[in-house]
């Protein structure tokens, strides 16, 4: 039997991985399905980090050296997809990984972030992956000096218009609204670079392509139709959160959940499950910050150990 398990490899899920390790715990793997890291490895850039020595720099480089702390201190990470976390009788929990293996642990901290969400356009699921994208420091390279859009106004879509206006000609930001959720200094930002154009209270009705892939976009805009001959769209429209591990046979989830889908926690990261915790994007109000889902990660470690030790 596990110590704790800890789900999920990004921010939260390496920072608790951490505290529980460097704090004692002896048997503590970390089921991560990819390269641990998160999501903070697509972006382009990150600079809001404490103490980072180099602000600005991508999120790949700036996380390529948090598994190696963790290692040093004795966490195991195991290259899993999590099917399931659901109740031992004698309240231990069992770990359902894809492909029937399983482990029970004492405890559990869920750490499963969130993934892109689909913008929902007609052709976007026909092109996706062969012109629409999701992740500009993947693909921007791709479109070098040639035109790409942007869909979305947060952060994520004016930050990486920003960072794509460095490599392709000419990026236009598509957004459904005049207004935008982004913080206002990178719209700012955005507004003076001269290679991007911003096209609001727009939707995209449709991706076009031929067999080579995307060729181009039809819009609806204020001024009516218009369209778009570009050969790349990146879709930045929010995120969902992870929570489907959760879900038990009867589909039921396994703890009390926010209307959103995340998961409620206190502020130990419990959760309504005694043993259970939850840390990062996945718990409700998370303010989607590396350096949050970092604390949460080092909360919940350090209330999972009292939890083990409770047990004795
Ligand atoms: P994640 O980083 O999402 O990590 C979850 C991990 O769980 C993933 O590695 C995933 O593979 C794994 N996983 C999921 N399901 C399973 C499963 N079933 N089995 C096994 N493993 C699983 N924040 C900032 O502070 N500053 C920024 O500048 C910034 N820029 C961003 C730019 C972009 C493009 C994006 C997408 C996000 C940005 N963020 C930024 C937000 C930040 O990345 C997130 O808040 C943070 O990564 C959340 O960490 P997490 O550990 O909760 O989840
Ligand atoms: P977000 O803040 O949820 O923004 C999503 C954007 O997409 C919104 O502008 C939304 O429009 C638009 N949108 C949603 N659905 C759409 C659809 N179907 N079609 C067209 N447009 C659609 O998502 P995010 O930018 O990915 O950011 C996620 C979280 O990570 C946020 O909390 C953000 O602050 C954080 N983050 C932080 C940083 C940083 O600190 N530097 C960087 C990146 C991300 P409306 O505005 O009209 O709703």
């Amino acid at each position: 039997m596990l110590d704790l398990a800890i789900i999920g490899g990004g921010p939260a899920g390496l920072t608790a991985g951490l505290y529980a390790t460097r704090g004692g715990l002896k048997n503590v793997v970390m089921f991560e399905k990819g390269e641990p890291g998160g999501q903070i490895t697509s972006s382009s850039e990150i600079e809001n980090y404490p103490g980072q020595k180099n602000p600005g720099e991508s999120g790949y480089d700036f996380m390529s050296t948090w598994w190696a702390q963790c290692s040093h201190f004795g966490l195991k990470h195991e290259w899993a997809n999590v099917v399931r976390v659901s109740q031992n009788a004698d309240k231990s929990f069992k770990i359902e990984l894809e492909g029937g293996a399983s482990h029970d642990a004492k405890a559990v901290i869920v750490c499963t972030g969130s993934t892109p969400r689909r913008a929902g356009f007609a052709g976007e699921d026909t092109y996706f992956g062969r012109g629409v994208s999701t992740c500009a420091t993947c693909d921007g390279f791709f479109y070098k000096n040639k035109e790409v859009a942007v869909l979305g106004g947060g952060d994520t879509a004016i930050e990486e218009a920003i960072y794509l206006a460095n490599i392709c000609s000419k990026v236009y930001v598509i957004h459904r609204r005049d207004e935008f959720r982004a913080a206002p200094v990178t719209v700012e930002k955005a507004r003076k670079n001269e290679k991007i154009e911003f096209i609001t209270s727009a939707t995209i009705k449709e991706a076009y392509g031929d067999a080579s892939g995307l060729c181009g976009l039809k819009l609806n805009t204020k001024e009516g139709e218009r369209d778009l001959a570009v050969p790349g769209v990146f879709t930045f429209v929010g995120l969902n959160v992870n929570n489907e591990i959760l879900k038990q046979e009867n589909g039921e989830f396994i703890c009390d959940m926010v209307d959103g889908g995340q998961v409620m926690v206190n502020l130990k990261m419990q959760t309504s499950v005694a043993g259970l915790f939850a840390a990062g994007d996945l718990r409700a109000d998370a303010p989607k910050q590396v350096v949050c889902a970092a604390g949460d990660g080092a909360v919940a470690a350090l209330s999972a150990m009292s939890y083990i030790e409770s047990l004795h």
